[in-house]
């Protein structure tokens, strides 16, 4: 895509945060909503003479997201000191993953407005979190909660090419750690951080421009915005003769516009060197066959099967994969009703609507999928309409009831027996008498519509809404 005759080269570091129950390198819990400075042990605040131990789930979550990225695992890896000072980082150094990280060599593809893009993940890296600053007038508190929550840092190629794909790939690489269930995907609260690194270049030219990143973004959209406003102010710096300074800057999401932060380290600036306190990583083939096998089928392989095995149309295979917990939801409502299209417009219409206005999680959903299965069966199977399903489906939601319980007490069973409907068609057709006439005379046109639904009507909507067609059409003939 062209950018005033320029092209712009993304390359996107996400830092995923992993939900393991304790610190990377210590036993310290990582729960969110604990007060200031609760989780911290000697260990985390980085006192001399601590030993970090390594976490056995962190780990397994590193190479479980880098499997799901198809990287290459590796196995001995290295863990680094990677020095330089923050206030919220005691040591004065982040264990991190230099030279030989765990992960390399991926990729990733996902939709960008309907076409596939596929990105090179370059490394995928195991790391410690720094712990927080709030700074406030005059004094700075810190809070070490969350130094030492395990990070996996996955990083791309120089692969995108537009805001679009660098959003698009972020929301791509959330969707699967979700679905692995390592990360919650949470950028409001920092589970997922993105590093955005943009450049611009004649269009034709073969070489890289001089990169800007851009930290710690923690919205897709902001994303998108940030890294349109920073291809805009590099190219007007291009055109003015200016030299683009290798920096890092911040998007300001008030300003719409980025801010530059500091002059960006060159690696050799944190001579990094491997932890003397820790081994290398050793991770045996078993440990690699035993995560592998436990993988889970991701969202592009499960909406292909949902098309393939269950014929259902891309749209609704791509809705119902967005979150994993949809997906069950919704294989587990199909293999009750065995009927695969219904369950899919149950769950995407009426279900996600009151989940919407409710906002609530799937995962609580009053409605069970066996429940919703079962309703859709006795639908098929001609004990409830379509139309009385809308009623016992809002009843169901309401009470958490089976759906067989919401008919019986409601009584909306059908009405398939010809002689009560028969009944009715000659009720209404009797109340109607001159527009039977303007029928019969074809005066008027379409009341056959007209009275089919008067006597759904005086059915309560529980007629069978053939049976009705029917009996109708031999008493107007
Ligand atoms: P650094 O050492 O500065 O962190 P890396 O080589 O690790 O640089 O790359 C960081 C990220 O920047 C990667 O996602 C990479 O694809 C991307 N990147 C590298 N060079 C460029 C460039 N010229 N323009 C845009 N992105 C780039
Ligand atoms: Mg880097």
């Amino acid at each position: 895509m062209s950018f005033r005759g320029y092209e712009a080269v993304i390359g996107i570091e996400i830092h995923v945060q992993l939900n393991t129950a304790s610190k990377i390198f210590c036993s310290d819990a990582t729960n969110f909503d604990a007060g200031d400075n609760e989780n911290v042990s000697p260990v985390s605040a980085g006192m001399p003479g601590t030993l970090p131990v390594v976490n056995k789930k962190a780990i397994e979550y590193g190479i479980k997201t880098g499997l799901a990225l198809g990287c290459e695992i590796r196995k001995k890896s290295v863990f680094s000191r990677k020095n330089y000072f923050y206030p919220d980082s005691p040591k004065g150094y982040q264990i991190s993953q230099y030279d030989l990280p765990i992960c390399e060599n991926g990729f990733i593809t996902f939709k960008v407005n309907g076409v596939d893009k596929t990105v090179h993940i370059s490394r995928a890296h195991l790391e410690e979190d720094a712990g927080k600053s709030t700074h406030s007038g005059e004094y700075t508190l810190i809070n070490l909660n969350r130094a030492g929550i395990p990070l996996l840092e996955i990083v791309t190629g120089p692969d995108m090419r537009t805001p679009a794909e660098a959003a698009e790939y972020g929301r791509a690489i959330r969707q699967i750690v979700r679905y692995l269930d390592v990360c919650d995907g949470n950028l409001e609260e920092g589970s997922m951080r993105c590093d955005c690194n943009v450049s611009v270049r004649k269009e034709g030219s073969t070489q890289f421009g001089t990169k800007v990143e851009i930290k710690n973004v923690n919205s897709f959209r902001f994303v998108e915005k940030a890294i349109e406003y920073e291809i805009e102010r590099q190219i007007d710096a291009v055109e003015r003769g200016e030299k683009i300074l290798q920096e890092t800057r911040l998007w300001d999401p008030d300003k719409n516009r980025t801010f530059a932060m500091r002059s960006k380290e060159d690696a050799q600036d944190y001579r990094y060197f491997p932890d003397p306190d820790l081994l290398p990583l050793i991770v045996t083939k078993e440990m690699i066959d035993e995560i592998k096998s436990k993988l889970p089928e991701l969202p592009i392989a499960r909406a292909k099967r949902f098309q393939d095995a269950h014929g259902l149309p891309e749209y609704d295979a791509t809705v119902l994969t967005t979150e994993k917990s949809w997906a069950d939801f919704y294989e587990e409502t199909a293999q009750e009703s065995k009927n695969f299209k219904a369950s899919s417009n149950w769950i995407m219409t009426e279900l996600m609507r009151e989940l919407n206005s409710a906002n609530k999680e799937i995962a609580h959903s009053p409605i069970t999928p066996k429940q919703l299965g079962r309703m859709i069966a006795l639908i098929d199977n001609g004990t409830i309409s379509g139309k009385i399903a809308k009623t016992v489906f809002q009843e169901m939601w309401n009470s958490g009831k089976d759906p067989e319980v919401v008919i019986k007490e409601k009584g909306l069973v059908q009405i398939t027996d010809p002689a009560t409907i028969e009944k009715l068609v000659d009720e209404v057709l009797a109340a109607n008498v001159q527009s039977v006439e303007d029928h019969k005379t074809g005066k008027k046109k379409n009341l056959f519509g007209f009275f089919v639904g008067a006597v759904m009507k005086a059915s309560k909507g529980q007629a069978n809404p053939e049976l009705v067609n029917k009996i109708l059409q031999e008493k107007l003939k």
